[in-house]
């Protein structure tokens, strides 16, 4: 897929890219969930009332990721049953429905996905299947100065320059959305996640939303959002503290996958995806001298593997290129015990094993 186009929803279709895998089978399970729907519309709905009195007595809102689910649960205390659609493990760009999930989705009064392009294919799907639940993507809420521009110098393989030159949109309010902010999204770096102030502007553009959303809530809201939004600050400045007095020459380093963005831009230091210049880690002699060059001309030594990605393939572009292996950072999922598995828990790791990795070099 190499250009844009809109379905019959007004819905823009985005890029095939990474953050996009997957759009033929979403094409079969659409239609498998359409067949699906029609099967349970012939079915005997017996007894309406003890259908309601299964339905969870609390509000339901249901979000993309675990990570988006931590959220919204620390924001809005125990008033609401927040339930995530993807594994702890599971990658955030490609989180897909299966009809299993529908008869949670038609109870949610709202759908929270991370934004920004993230899980696209989730707030597609969601859009599709049940249209009228209000739906609120995080990432969409930060204002057009907090976002920063995808790469340019990215793989060919996701390569957006044919993509038309999206004027950002001013009225980022309106993020509580129905079929309008995808088409936003596209020229953005979705990884704000990775920026904890962003993650507190985010979620405090949110809280609006949600009490207008579940207006009982709003004592509960009022409780406990002020404190995880002071909690997100307050990490965002630990993290300050720990790299803002590294020396010039322990600044940077490798990753594999291009997502550290805002984690450099918050905390002035410099991890350089290795994917944008070796897309899936195929490795000819030609790139690996690119990097090898890089390397040697801006005092790279450190390679940092991520969680989600095998560590086999970074430990031989360590080998080769002769740098010391960190890690792992998990910058888009949760871990297996004792890993961490609060977001607040998995960007302290992250920043100090960042930390201690540059100032050990
Ligand atoms: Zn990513």
């Amino acid at each position: 897929m190499t250009s844009e186009s809109h379905d019959s929803t007004g819905m823009l279709k985005m890029h095939r890219n990474e953050h996009d895998r997957g759009a033929p089978t979403r094409r079969h399970f659409l239609a498998y969930c359409a067949q699906w729907l029609g099967a349970l519309a012939t079915l005997p709905l017996a007894n309406p009332s003890r259908a309601q009195a299964q339905r969870t007595p609390k509000p339901l809102i249901v979000a993309s990721h675990p990570l988006v689910a931590d959220w919204v649960r620390n924001l809005i205390g125990t008033h609401a049953v927040v339930h995530a659609i993807a594994q702890p493990q599971q990658d955030l760009h490609s989180i897909n429905l299966h009809p299993a999930h529908l008869p949670l989705l038609r109870q949610a009064v709202a759908i929270v996905a991370m934004g920004l392009g993230t899980d696209a294919a989730f707030v597609r799907d969601c859009a599709r299947l049940v249209p009228d639940t209000p739906r609120l993507a995080l990432g969409d809420l930060l204002a057009p100065e907090q976002r920063l521009p995808r790469p340019t110098a990215v793989a060919p393989d996701h390569d957006h320059a044919e993509e038309p030159d999206h004027t950002p949109d001013p009225d980022h309010d309106a993020a509580l959305e129905h079929h309008r902010h995808d088409a936003h999204s596209a020229p953005y770096d979705p990884h704000f996640w990775l920026d904890p102030e962003r993650v507190a502007e985010a979620l405090a553009q949110a809280l609006p939303n949600l009490i207008v959303l579940i207006p009982s809530a709003q004592p509960s809201i009022t409780a406990h959002a002020h404190p995880y939004l002071e909690a997100l600050r307050a990490l965002a400045a630990e993290g300050r503290a720990r790299l803002t007095d590294l020396p010039a020459t322990h600044r940077k380093a490798f990753v594999m996958h291009d997502a550290y963005r805002y984690l450099n831009a918050a905390f002035g230091i410099e991890l350089i995806g290795i994917d944008t210049i070796v897309p899936h880690g195929e490795i000819t002699p030609q790139r690996l001298l690119t990097l090898k060059a890089r390397a040697a001309r801006e005092g790279i030594r450190v390679l940092f593997t991520e969680a989600h990605r095998t560590s086999r393939v970074a430990q031989s572009f360590a080998e080769r290129l002769g740098l010391t292996v960190a890690g792992p950072l998990y910058p888009e999922t949760f871990a297996p015990p004792p890993g961490p598995a609060t977001y607040l828990d998995l960007m302290r790791h992250n920043l100090t094993t960042i930390a201690t990795a540059l100032r050990a070099q």
